[in-house]
């Protein structure tokens, strides 16, 4: 089968791959839709090691594994968990210490013809779901993990810092629960997308520092990280949503001085991110920059790492 190969950060694609073998507990996928995520493009940078075929937003069709779901359309969590590790036993998958995670640890991901993941991780996308707006389930379900983790009330001033493809999901996310939001970038026509949906935006310049309960780090730069911890008032929560290259420096005695709580936050339960999306209460349809076929991959990767782009699609067998 085809795929887009990672190997000591080239890209390649290949031709020659075998269809995956699939293990007992897991479905084998077809693969039609997928995306590109900061993930993938930080993976080629080295940022983590990792070999194989990368890529981890996408829905699928399943052909082999539980035959209730044969034919299914679905979308997949990404952490495929060991099930008895202490982290397993407490129902924090996630944190799983044996976990393999789809195209990026120790798991082929879904740049390729056909993948596999265990049966548990998957959930039937509803008809009224296209494709399309259905490759963003992970995505729309890292946004969501915020509500998970702290309790957002109408009276909260919340801060989201950044307008890239996370920064809207977390800001139209974060719109839902009707707190007060200012949602802030550098770029006037992401924000009109915000905009539209009656979002508050602005500038930098528009921050007052030591006003905002909530702040949510959506850029992975030092600046953003700034900006957001410069906005919170004392005891401000500080919601990490981003990963960042490198080491980032900080003013920790602030931190302690101010008594801030941060909060680090990845992926997220996929149920509720379907409901919002069937429900088209999250609108994902202004963030595809464009598609490529799956045998136009390279030319995809080139134009999704170009400063600006939103997301890039892969149509691969749709
Ligand atoms: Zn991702
Ligand atoms: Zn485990």
């Amino acid at each position: 089968m085809k795929g887009i190969w990672l190997e000591n950060q080239q890209l390649q694609l290949r031709t020659d791959i075998p269809v995956p073998e699939v293990p007992a507990g897991e479905a084998l996928i077809r693969v039609l839709s997928a995306g590109i995520c900061n993930t993938d493009l930080e993976l080629k940078r080295g940022y983590y090691p990792y070999t194989g075929i990368l890529g981890h937003e996408f829905v699928g069709v399943v052909e082999q594994g539980d035959e209730n779901l044969i034919n299914k359309r679905v979308v997949g969590e990404i952490n495929a968990a060991c099930g008895y590790c202490r982290f397993c036993l407490q129902k924090q998958p996630t944190h799983c210490e044996n976990r393999t995670v789809l195209g990026i640890v120790n798991r082929h991901g879904a740049f390729a013809d056909y993948l596999s993941l265990p049966v548990k991780n998957l959930h039937v996308v509803p008809d009224r779901i296209t494709t399309e707006v259905a490759t963003f389930t992970e995505p729309v379900a890292a946004a969501l993990e915020i509500q998970q983790q702290i309790q957002i009330h109408p009276s909260d001033r919340v801060l989201v810092v950044g307008d890239g493809k996370l920064g809207q999901l977390v800001a139209q996310t974060l719109a839902l629960t009707g707190c007060d939001l200012l949602a802030i970038g550098r770029h006037q026509s992401k924000l009109a997308n915000l905009e539209a949906k009656g979002i508050k935006v602005g500038f930098v310049d528009d921050v007052k520092e030591r006003s905002f309960d909530i702040a949510v780090e959506c850029t992975g730069n030092d600046i953003g990280f700034d900006i957001a911890r410069r906005a919170l008032r004392p005891r401000g929560t500080l919601v990490l949503k981003s990963t960042y290259a490198g080491k980032l420096s900080i003013d920790a005695s602030a931190l302690v001085v101010d008594e801030i709580t941060l909060i680090g936050s990845r992926c997220g339960a996929f149920a509720p991110a379907l409901e919002l999306l069937a429900q088209g209460k999250v609108d994902v349809i202004p963030l595809i920059h464009s598609r490529f076929p799956l045998t136009d991959g390279l030319a995809a990767f080139e134009v999704a790492q170009t400063k600006g782009v939103m997301k890039v699609l892969l149509a691969i067998n749709d």
